[in-house]
């Protein structure tokens, strides 16, 4: 079974993080872009038999669950990735923009692979690529820093550029990024695909064959196919 610990980056209270008013009027917050995303890859991932999740924010929005607090969560769990969904900004800086990945300055060579391999995805399937700055960084992140397995902070656009803006505030955004993310995870964790379903439907059971017998023949007559079976 493959863990995956999936952080939505803050919660709805947390100040400043959310668009630029002059470029969304509702200031939409950061917990909630981040929250949709995350939201739409645990829909995806719920498809897909070995892989198992554990989203360490509050996923109600109202609590301010500490960095802290969510990396204990996933190092206590045993979690095999961490993915930390963020959306980035730069203090009005509106020019450029695009998707940056993060992982730790002295990571494990899988927290690269897996920051490259998110990355890719996510300009392939948005188009979102990073101009404003270094796309595959490196840096001291808490998050990607303490955690004790493989982890990753995308940053999924700015919440101050002119060209982001209305793309990250699209459902359309969301459910691409939220796929980009599920293909790699998928791929890289080895999950496959839930069966599905087969509905049989039932008409009695008996404990003597000959009423049995009975119940098919009725069937028969009726234009049902039917078998008997033993319990
Ligand atoms: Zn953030």
């Amino acid at each position: 079974m493959f863990k995956l610990a999936i952080s939505a980056g803050h919660y709805l209270g947390t100040p400043g993080k959310r668009c630029d008013k002059s470029l969304d009027p509702n200031e939409t917050r950061e917990w909630v872009l981040n929250d949709r995303v995350a939201d739409k890859l645990e829909k995806m991932l719920a498809e897909y038999d070995g892989i198992e999740i554990l989203r360490v924010d509050d996923t109600t929005g109202k609590k301010n669950v500490t960095l802290d607090e969510r990396v204990i969560a996933a190092n206590k769990w045993g979690a095999d990735f961490y993915l930390s969904i963020h959306h980035n900004a730069a203090n009005k800086v509106f020019h450029g923009g695009g998707i940056v990945a993060y992982a730790y300055t002295s990571a494990r060579p899988t927290s690269y692979e897996w920051q490259s391999a998110l990355y890719a995805s996510a300009i392939k399937h948005t188009g979102l690529k990073g101009n404003r700055a270094n796309p595959l960084a490196r840096a001291n992140l808490f998050e990607v820093r303490e955690t004790k397995m493989p982890a990753v902070l995308m940053e999924c656009g700015f919440m101050d550029s002119t060209a982001d803006v209305p793309i990250i505030l699209s459902e359309e955004f969301a459910d691409d990024l939220a796929k980009a993310f599920a293909e790699v995870i998928i791929e890289r964790s080895g999950a496959t695909k839930k069966k599905e379903p087969i509905y049989k439907v039932q008409v009695g059971s008996f404990s003597k064959e000959v009423y049995a017998e009975e119940m098919l023949k009725k069937l028969k007559v009726a234009g049902f196919e039917g078998y008997i079976t033993t319990l």
